[in-house]
């Protein structure tokens, strides 16, 4: 038999095993609901600073809003960081988290070195979004699993036409959560 014929004989044997194997193959478990999902979520660990003396505090991501430590009393806040370069407050290897972002909601550091005067709206804009809410590279781990397995799910009910859950959860890890800096969610002093 030429070297030709034989891998050719093989290819159709590996296709008709193949197409034997799926057709023997069990269904799949179905992927976990998303309220089971979106609840790993909110466990996942998250890093806040009290309000005045900025100790940093890992609690879970779905930790209710207006939370308060219960060592110093203060209240706690997602932290944030800022991904600037050239920031005055970055130091090597690790970032420096803060909650409170100045006047224009851009990283405090970076303010120092800023000339609004003659800042042009493109310049201004690169500051806001150089701040995030800090997010533990674990958590940022676990997240992109998470989300594999919600898209898995939503595959899942669109081919077997099951309902999904109404999200009825707010998004963890701080991303969706509001900062200190939003007027609209802070208390009254
Ligand atoms: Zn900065």
């Amino acid at each position: 038999m030429s070297h030709l014929r034989r891998l050719r004989c093989c290819l159709w044997l590996a296709v008709v095993l193949g197409g034997l194997a799926s057709c023997s193959k069990p269904e799949a478990p179905a992927p976990r609901p998303r309220d089971a999902i979106f609840k790993d979520r909110l466990a996942l660990p998250a890093v806040y600073l009290t309000a005045k003396s900025h100790k940093r505090i890992v609690e879970s991501a779905g930790l209710p809003l207006f939370s308060s430590d219960p060592e110093t009393g203060e209240m706690i806040w997602p932290a944030l960081y800022c991904t600037n370069p050239d920031c005055p407050g970055r130091r090597e290897g690790e970032p420096l988290l803060f909650i409170e972002p100045d006047a224009d909601y851009a990283c405090p550091q970076c303010a120092a070195k800023r000339n609004r005067a003659a800042e042009t709206e493109a310049v201004r804009q690169q500051y806001l979004n150089w701040v995030h809410p800090y997010v533990l590279p674990e958590t940022a781990e676990k997240v992109k699993q998470l989300d594999a397995e919600l898209q898995k799910r939503a595959e899942y009910e669109r081919t077997h036409r099951v309902a999904p859950v109404v999200d009825r959860h707010p998004l963890p890890a701080g991303g969706q959560q509001p900062t200190k800096a939003d007027p609209a969610t802070r208390p009254d002093p």
